[in-house]
């Protein structure tokens, strides 16, 4: 339609100068359409002589105000290059298109796309410049907020001191789409049927783009860095990996977690891992990602819990000094009376003539001294045994799964890789959760260090529960060196370490709570080596 319009102008109507009364008397076909663009018409001296609607509405000024006008000096029109230059050209070529800057009559700037035709007699002299004007005033602003926007982004995307990647998952969400497409709709639980899919999934996502920082941290150029993620990822992130996949999915605006990244030359960091998925991104199969080094953050941090660590444990040995001091105290008191009283009586049955009463006295207040020995005792071994667990509904699965956070530090430190394999059919159990977590907790901690023994080559957790025989099994199983048969037995005693800095409490506390929760726990050799602790928790009979 433009072009059509673009003609009948090049063109010149007949009648237009002639009779430039009202628009839509010069060009009675295309009056009302012109109407929508703003139409002037000049003479040589820039002086208007038509004036339509279309650009009454434009510029806010009526007819009677604008024609006879200079118009360049009534809307203070801005060229992009000279006027001559313009008017030179519209001499030779008849024509003229650009952008110009005008102010209408309320004071604002707008931007008119115009296209200029020269007008000539029949004997070829110009006569009027004929100008068609298109208000571009909001595209331009659009197109300027978009170009602002991104120059943002690119002065955010190289200059933060965080390394930057967009991923290209288009690949991948093939692949996922027709994992759904062969119903398997459970992305995790398909995770953890075929360990090998996360590096899989790693194939398929291509780094398309890198800032400064990610040269520096990954130690390459870009052409280096670009490409496949799976080189980033050593096998104790995969998790991590696959749970940011598993949120792209699940729709989340974003994940985090923390991670360990290696770098070309092979060698491993600490990283904070931050994944978005934005709405308009994801269509095109584009994601965002941000890896900041937190390895002298870890650093610190881990200091501060050592020193904790070792401030509780001085807190612990001067508590039990003081407690040792305050029950030798304590019962010391009561003993002294039994044996002075004992002494009185042997005293005063020693006599020639025995007195009874006395000596029933003196044993009495023996009784009595004994009694208070003994309700001491008692009150000591209160504040020593552990209190009874608060019974609630405990859902199993939830219960397990909000553990790993809480390991996945050590998980990480340690090069260990957990693996999650739990029942869809867990059920709801009566416990203490608190309780149930921290057996969890020191199963999977002793896990961990039993595998950081000399010789173990694969590291290897996997925490696994369902339903047997009405009750919930779960199994913390390990790579590590396993538990010689002989010593099976053992481990469950107090105070049974093999453990330079150990306590030999872990398991004797999870053997307690387990047996309050009504369960068993044992150990067993693991297939292939290591060791599977296991325990029950029974299910309640009633719904
Ligand atoms: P601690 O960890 O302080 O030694 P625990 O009661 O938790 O106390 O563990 C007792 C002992 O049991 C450990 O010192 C170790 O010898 C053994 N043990 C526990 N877990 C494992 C395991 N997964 N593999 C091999 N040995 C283990």
């Amino acid at each position: 339609m433009t072009q059509g319009l673009d003609v009948s102008l090049a063109v010149s109507p007949p009648n237009l100068s002639d009779d430039l009364g009202t628009s839509t008397r010069a060009i009675p076909a295309l009056g009302p359409l012109l109407d929508a663009d703003a139409i002037q018409v000049r003479d040589l001296a820039d002086r208007i002589t038509f004036w339509n609607p279309g650009c009454e509405g434009l510029y806010g000024l009526p007819r009677g105000a604008a024609l006879a006008q200079d118009a360049h000096a009534l809307l203070e029109t801005r060229f992009p290059t000279p006027i001559e230059e313009i008017k030179a050209q519209l001499l030779t070529e008849g024509r003229w298109e650009g952008e110009v800057t005008r102010t209408t009559a309320d004071g604002t700037e707008v931007v008119v796309a115009a296209r200029w035709a020269l007008r000539r007699d029949a004997s070829g002299a110009p006569v009027e410049i004929l100008e068609i004007g298109r208000d571009i005033t909001a595209a331009r602003r659009a197109e300027e907020n978009i170009r602002r926007s991104e120059y943002r982004f690119r002065n955010v995307f190289q200059a933060m001191a965080v390394s930057f990647w967009e991923l290209d998952f288009s690949q991948l969400a093939v692949t996922l789409a027709e994992l759904r497409a062969q119903g398997i709709k459970d992305l995790n639980a398909h995770i953890a049927q075929n360990p090998g899919f996360v590096r899989e999934m790693m194939r398929q996502s291509q780094v398309v783009d890198v800032n400064e920082k990610s040269l520096q941290l990954f130690g390459g150029t870009r052409e280096d860095l670009l490409g496949p993620v799976d080189r980033f990822w050593p096998r104790s992130s995969e998790a991590v990996f696959a749970a940011s996949v598993v949120a792209a999915v699940t729709r989340q605006s974003h994940y985090e977690a923390e991670a360990k990244f290696r770098k070309l030359d092979g060698s491993e960091f600490d990283a904070l891992f931050t994944c978005c998925y934005p709405r308009e991104h994801l269509p095109r199969g584009a994601t965002l990602v941000g890896i900041i080094d937190i390895t002298d953050r870890l650093r610190a941090q881990d200091a501060l819990q050592k020193a904790q660590a070792e401030l509780a444990h001085a807190a612990r040995v001067s508590t039990l000094g003081e407690l040792t001091a305050s029950i030798a105290h304590e019962v010391n008191q009561p003993l002294a009376a039994i044996v002075t009283n004992g002494e009185a009586s042997l005293r005063w049955l020693g006599r020639t003539e025995p007195d009874l009463d006395e000596a029933r006295a003196a044993i009495q207040r023996m009784i009595d001294e004994g009694q208070r020995a003994s309700d001491i005792i008692s009150r000591i071994r209160a504040m020593s045994t552990k209190s009874a667990p608060e019974m609630a509904d405990v859902p199993v699965g939830a219960t397990i799964e909000d553990v790993t956070p809480l390991v996945r530090r050590e998980l990480a430190r340690h090069d260990v890789v957990l693996r999650l394999a739990l029942a869809p059919d867990l059920p709801v159990i009566r416990g203490d959760r608190v309780q149930l977590q921290q057996v969890l907790i020191n199963l999977m901690v002793n896990a961990i260090q039993a595998m950081e023994q000399p010789g173990v080559s694969r590291r290897d957790l996997t925490v696994r529960a369902g339903v047997q025989d009405g009750a919930v099994l779960v199994e913390v199983v390990d790579t590590g060196p396993g538990v010689p048969a002989e010593r099976a037995g053992q481990l469950f005693n107090a105070f049974y370490t093999t453990k330079a800095t150990g306590m030999g409490m872990g398991l004797s506390i999870c053997k307690s709570i387990v047996e309050a929760h009504g369960g068993r726990i044992w150990v067993d050799p693991a297939e292939g080596g290591g060791s599977a602790f296991r325990f029950t928790l029974p299910v309640p009979t009633t719904a």
